[in-house]
């Protein structure tokens, strides 16, 4: 059996490493920080936990609604904290528990360097391990993007680590970038009564147009000011915090203050200390260069996740990536279908799609059928009290193939899937048709969308 190095446990390394140990390799998993990664414990799961409280908070401010008496809710922030830590480490107290469950796999807490192409150098609190191996996994992720302009380095000037890690509420956040992480952060402190202002150039651009168009204006019903259009150009020091100085492409210049500035403009792949360059191994920007079959110019190194120079970074691309990699290296066939990759927005409300949106389509030229189901024709959504957004799919003109399908609304994140699964699987319309949707929930309006295609949506005029 081969001997398989994995380097990074995060959602990438560890579960690439549990499978190659179920297929029965011998495993080595090193991880310099905590397992999980960015995701369990400074992503992801810190982030939807703090979502969670945003959410709950909203329902109870609109409690007198469901007729329950509630008077003057707050947020408590040092609980909130308390609260995502224990989410976080209880993720990781699992994470380790399974890991260390397969007797083939031997976890070791320390850095990895790569001494050369069969070799890694491992810096642990003991001192120094060498570390061989048959194939080699790069799973190291990535981290914040520092902006190089004038002021990014100021106190108070903070990325999505410290912002999850704040006990206290702060008046008033400007955040810089307005893709998924400063979104998602922006949905969530506007939720929890902070004055927020929003500076990036294009509004969570990978999304559909229609749902981007009515966020916003959901967002700007709730306080929150959008400054879209407009690049941060410098961050200075006022009396009462910082000013953002930012400009649009017709040179008019803004400024924005606020006590604390989140730096949301993107992450970079993280191969710090690995020696790479010095081994041969090609980068791009730091990024690990890698073909088709994950593998670098290496024969026997392969990179997975957030690390690899362009990939798109997301926990369950990285997972996914290390199983198909997995099953690869065991001589099996790698049957995870990577060209369908839902996606997951944790605003308030939130947003979810799977293949292309209308916009990409009319680009590329491709005819399609769409079919749009409102939550407020859903009895759930309605007793929900949830009756914002939509699902919307999108269908090849012969409804033999899904092309894309787009949800907005409650439990848009979990409804999505049912889109994925059709597409991965190259369901028709006709096949999607054929089942029966349990009554009341709100996938129901997946169904209701995917009969509108046809012309036989019950609950829509
Ligand atoms: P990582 O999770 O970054 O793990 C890499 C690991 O490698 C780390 O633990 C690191 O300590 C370790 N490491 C690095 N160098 C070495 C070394 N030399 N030796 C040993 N160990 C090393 N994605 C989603 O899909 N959904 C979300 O909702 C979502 N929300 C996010 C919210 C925030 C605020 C952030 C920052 C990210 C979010 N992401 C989300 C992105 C997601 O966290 C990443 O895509 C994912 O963690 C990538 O997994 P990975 O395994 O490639 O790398």
């Amino acid at each position: 059996m081969p001997k398989i190095v994995v380097i990074g446990a995060g959602p990438g390394g560890y579960e690439a490493a549990i499978r190659a140990a179920q297929l029965g390799a011998d495993v080595v998993l090193i991880e310099k920080g905590k397992s999980g990664g960015t995701c369990l414990n400074i992503g992801c799961i810190p982030t939807k936990t703090l979502w969670k409280t945003a959410e709950l908070y909203e329902q109870v401010k609109h409690s007198s609604e469901f007729g329950i008496n509630l008077e003057n809710p707050s947020i408590n922030m040092p609980s909130v904290k308390e609260r995502k830590d224990y989410v976080v480490n209880r993720m990781n107290t699992g994470v380790d528990f399974l890991v260390q469950s397969y007797p083939n796999i031997e976890y070791i807490e320390g850095t990895a360097s790569f001494k050369d192409d069969n070799t890694v150098i491992v810096k642990t609190a003991d001192g120094e391990k060498e570390v061989s191996g048959d194939n080699f996994i790069i799973a190291t992720g990535s981290a914040p993007l520092i902006p190089g302009f004038e002021g990014s380095r100021l106190d108070n000037v903070i990325t999505s680590t410290e912002l999850l890690d704040l006990d206290y509420l702060p008046k008033s956040l400007v955040i810089i970038g307005t893709g998924v992480i400063g979104m998602e952060f922006a949905s969530i402190y506007t939720s929890f009564g902070t004055d927020v202002t929003v500076i990036g150039s294009d509004l969570l651009k990978a999304a559909d147009g229609e749902v981007t168009k009515r966020i916003q204006s959901i967002f700007k019903q709730k306080g929150m000011k959008i400054q879209k259009g407009y690049r941060a150009s410098k961050i200075e020091k006022t009396e009462n915090g910082l000013k953002v100085v930012a400009e649009n492409k017709k040179g008019k210049v803004i400024e924005a203050e606020g006590e604390l500035v989140l730096l949301a403009i993107g992450r970079v792949p993280y191969t710090e200390g690995l020696n790479l360059e010095e081994i041969g191994v090609e980068t791009n920007r730091g990024g690990v260069v890698v073909d088709s079959n994950l593998k670098t110019n290496k024969p026997n190194i392969y990179a997975i996740g957030d690390c690899i120079a362009g990939n798109t970074q997301l926990a369950h691309i990285a997972s996914a990536q290390g199983l198909n990699l997995v099953e690869y290296l065991m001589g099996n066939t790698p049957h995870i279908v990577m060209d369908v990759v839902p996606a997951a927005t944790f605003t308030l409300p939130e947003i979810a799609q799977v293949g292309k949106t209308e916009e990409e389509l009319k680009e590329e030229g491709i005819e399609y059928d769409k079919s749009k189901f409102l939550f407020s024709g859903n009895g759930k959504a309605v007793s929900m009290g949830e009756t914002d957004g939509f699902v919307k799919i999108l269908a090849s003109k012969d409804h033999e193939k899904i092309l894309g399908v787009h949800v907005f609304g409650p439990h848009a994140n979990d409804i999505v899937h049912l889109g994925a699964l059709a597409m991965a699987n190259d369901l028709s319309v006709a096949a999607l048709n054929r089942t029966i949707f349990a009554h009341p929930t709100l996938s129901e309006t997946f169904m209701e969308a995917a009969h509108g295609l046809e012309g036989a949506s019950i609950h829509s005029a």
